[in-house]
């Protein structure tokens, strides 16, 4: 039975419910009076349940969808302004003892080159994103209690803060591990980590089984109750997925929002962020073995829709994507993106030749380097920020969420995002990235309401010209 509340995976996330959803989804899908009071409700800033947002997806006629991309559009720039955050995923270990069939860390792939990063070799890789210009890592590792446990990844954690190399340093480190005992969220939380990740892969229970045959990974329950237990280890910052393409999008877009329902009904607060991977190739993964792809309308639908049933939930988009449709889905909705990725293990300091065996978790669509990036973003009218000053300020949870209801953000995330911006073009920007960057800075700081915010900002980023560094709000 369906309980919003219930602590329990299959309750929380019914099977029942979501194949309701659906059959009411289908029948509204054309109901007009249902699909504009549903669009009234978005349009009012109130969010999406499940039930609606799912009728808005099932939708297709042309000038609703237009009528969706139009609101999605306009709540990400009265919520989250023109400031794009960016990140690096690092790769800490490939070794896994799980048998996910879509990754090619599968502990059966025997051709894949097995590793795990020294300390020694943290330093080397930490050195090469700060020398970037990343301030912000995302820290990925396969699942394995032998060669990869907390401890490791405390360590690892401990020794990425540590790196002071010219201006640079990691200020966050968002964790994307396996589902956990809440005593190890609790020491996640003790390292200071920013958002715990993971991805749901399937709500479907039974595709879930099938596509995570061994390993401890195939408990569903275990698995899809992992934010419980992360929350109740004190991280309220959490990050939901789900990796499209392994089962039909309309019953992962509703449990996906069930998920967040239900973290908002227990907990008081939703998930930090959401993220929208589509299955790639992979070293002996091809996706076309996966029959539930989809297209890169269905996929700008869903993120519009996340953007209008979740306003203050964040979203992200990965070089899994290439530029095109990057660059057709930020205005959707996106708020972070990673750039200038590697998904190898050790492949910042020393990148993978085409000969040799790949340590890679899947092809990235988009190569481009962070200045590239960076560069094309300020290009697109937006503003690249390296912020990271919610975390360390205490603004997690529903009081980061409350800064975003009360649409404080540019009186707070938009000086932060100029002032690291400005850090970035100082220290490592081409001339013209820099070029066009200050002269954004000088444009978008003029956008600041509060007059004492706006001098403030302004000396700020004159001292940053001067050679000091992390200022922020
Ligand atoms: N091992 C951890 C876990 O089980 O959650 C860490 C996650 S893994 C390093 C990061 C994510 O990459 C996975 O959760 C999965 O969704 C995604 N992934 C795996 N194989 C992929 C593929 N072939 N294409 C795209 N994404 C993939």
């Amino acid at each position: 039975m369906y309980n919003v509340k219930s602590l329990k995976a299959e309750e929380f996330i019914s099977d029942e419910e979501i194949r309701e959803t659906l059959a009411y989804a289908d029948a509204n899908k054309d109901n007009l009076e249902v699909i504009d009071q549903i669009l009234t409700k978005a349009r009012e800033r109130k969010g999406l349940t499940h039930r609606e947002a799912s009728v808005l997806l099932a939708c297709d006629l042309p000038e609703k969808t237009e009528e969706i991309f139009a609101l999605a559009e306009q709540l990400k720039k009265d919520y989250y302004g023109n400031r794009i955050v960016l990140f690096a995923p690092l790769y800490l270990s490939n070794y896994c003892v799980n048998g996910c069939v879509y990754c090619p860390y599968h502990a059966k792939n025997k051709h894949i080159a097995r590793k795990k990063l020294t300390q020694e070799e943290i330093i080397k890789e930490v050195t090469a994103l700060q020398d970037m210009g990343h301030k912000r890592l995302a820290i990925e590792a396969g699942e394995d209690p032998v060669n990869n446990p907390i401890e490791y990844i405390l360590e690892c954690i401990h020794t990425i803060y540590s790196i002071k190399h010219k201006n640079g340093a990691i200020r966050r480190v968002n964790v994307n591990i396996a589902a956990t005992t809440v005593e190890n969220y609790r020491r996640l939380k003790e390292a200071e980590i920013g958002t715990y990740i993971l991805f749901q892969e399937t709500y479907h229970k039974e595709s879930y089984e099938k596509l995570h045959p061994t390993g401890p990974k195939h408990d569903y329950a275990w698995h899809t109750e992992a934010m419980d237990r992360a929350m109740e280890g004190g991280i309220d910052d959490v990050g939901l997925g789900v990796l499209f393409g392994l089962e039909l999008y309309r019953y992962e877009f509703a449990g996906l929002l069930m998920h967040a329902e239900h973290l908002e009904a227990v907990h008081g607060v939703g998930p930090h962020t959401i993220s929208v991977p589509r299955i790639k190739h992979a070293d002996d993964i091809d996706p076309s073995a996966f029959d539930n792809s989809i297209s890169d309308d269905i996929f700008a639908k869903i993120c519009a829709l996340i953007r209008i049933s979740v306003p203050y939930t964040g979203m992200i988009i990965s070089t899994r994507e290439s530029q095109e449709v990057r660059e057709r889905v930020l205005p959707l909705g996106v708020s972070q993106i990673s750039g200038a990725s590697r998904t190898s293990v050790g492949g910042y300091a020393t990148p993978e030749t085409e000969e040799e065996i790949t340590s890679a978790q899947f092809d990235v669509s988009d190569q481009r380097t962070l200045d590239e990036v960076v560069n094309w973003l300020m290009k697109l009218g937006y503003i690249p920020s390296f912020c990271t000053a919610c975390y360390r300020e205490g603004r997690t949870g529903d009081r980061f969420m409350s800064l975003c209801k009360n649409m404080q953000i540019l009186n707070c995330c938009h000086p932060n995002a100029l002032m690291t911006l400005k850090e970035y073009l100082e220290d490592y920007a081409r001339e013209e990235t820099r070029k066009i960057g200050m002269e954004l800075i000088g444009r978008e700081l003029e956008k600041i309401p509060n007059p004492k915010v706006k001098r403030i900002a302004t000396e700020h980023i004159h001292d940053i010209g001067e050679g000091k560094r992390d200022f922020r709000f």
